[in-house]
C-alpha cells in the first residue's frame, strides 16, 4: 500500500472530525450525565438487594408473630392451674413449666424487637436511595439534553468536514481507505506517520529486516503501536 498526498490530506480533515467529536465526548454535560447515570444505576442495584432483604426480614418477623402467639396460647392454659392444683398436681412442675415459656417468651418477644428494628432501618435506608436516584435522574436529564444541544450545534460543522473527506475518499484506493478506517475506529490517530531516522512516533525502531519494504512509498505497520509508517 503506497503512501498518498490524498491519504495525508484525507487525514489532516479527519484530525479535524476527530477534534470535535474528542470536544463533544469530553464535555462537563456528558461527563456529568455519564456520572449520573453510574449513580442510578448503583441505586437501583441497592433497591434490588433491599428488596430481598426486606423479603426474607418480613418473613421471619411473621415467623416470630405466630411463635409468640402459640407461646401466649400455651401460657393460657396455666390460668387454670388452681383447678389443676386442686386435683393434686405437682406445684412446683407448673411452676417451673410457666417459668420455662414466660422466658422463652422473652427472648422471642426481643428478638422481634429487634427485627422491627432491622426493618425500620431497611425502610430508612430504601427511602434514601430513592431519593439519591431521584435526585440522580434529574442531573441525568438536565445534563443529557445540554449534552445533545452541544452536539447538535456542531452537527452543521461534521457534516461539512463529512462531505469533504467523501470527496477525497473518491482518490484513494479503497483498500487503503478501509485499513485506515479500521484504524481509526480503533482509536488509532494519526493513523500514518512518517518516520523519522527509522523510528515511528510511539518510539520504537523499525527493524532493519524490513526497511526494504519501504521502498518507493510503502506503508508497512508497526509492530508496536500498528499504525501505517511510511519512509519520505
Ligand atoms: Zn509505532
Amino acid at each position: 500500500m503506497p503512501v498518498s498526498k490524498e491519504l495525508l490530506e484525507y487525514q489532516r480533515v479527519d484530525g479535524t472530525l476527530r477534534k470535535i467529536e474528542q470536544e463533544i465526548a469530553s464535555s462537563e454535560e456528558r461527563k456529568k450525565y455519564l456520572q449520573a447515570r453510574k449513580v442510578m444505576k448503583t441505586a437501583l442495584d441497592k433497591l434490588d438487594a433491599l428488596d430481598r432483604h426486606a423479603a426474607d426480614l418480613i418473613r421471619l418477623r411473621d415467623e416470630l408473630s405466630v411463635r409468640i402467639r402459640e407461646m401466649s396460647k400455651g401460657l393460657d392454659e396455666y390460668e387454670d392451674i388452681d383447678e389443676l392444683l386442686e386435683g393434686g398436681a405437682d406445684v412446683g412442675f407448673y411452676k417451673k413449666n410457666a417459668q420455662a415459656l414466660l422466658e422463652k417468651l422473652r427472648t422471642v418477644k426481643a428478638e422481634l424487637a429487634k427485627l422491627l428494628g432491622e426493618i425500620d432501618s431497611v425502610a430508612a435506608e430504601y427511602k434514601k436511595l430513592m431519593e439519591q436516584g431521584k435526585q440522580a435522574n434529574k442531573v441525568y436529564k438536565e445534563n443529557k439534553e445540554k449534552a445533545e444541544k452541544i452536539e447538535a450545534s456542531h452537527s452543521g460543522e461534521i457534516k461539512e468536514i463529512k462531505a469533504k473527506l467523501a470527496e477525497i475518499a473518491k482518490s484513494i484506493a479503497p483498500k487503503v481507505l478501509e485499513y485506515y478506517t479500521n484504524k481509526r475506529q480503533e482509536g488509532i490517530f494519526p493513523v500514518v506517520v512518517q518516520l523519522n531516522d527509522w523510528m515511528c512516533v510511539c518510539g520504537v525502531e523499525l527493524p532493519l529486516l524490513h526497511r526494504s519494504e519501504l521502498a518507493g512509498g510503502n506503508m508497512i505497520e508497526c509492530e508496536h503501536c500498528r499504525r501505517l509508517i511510511y519512509k519520505a
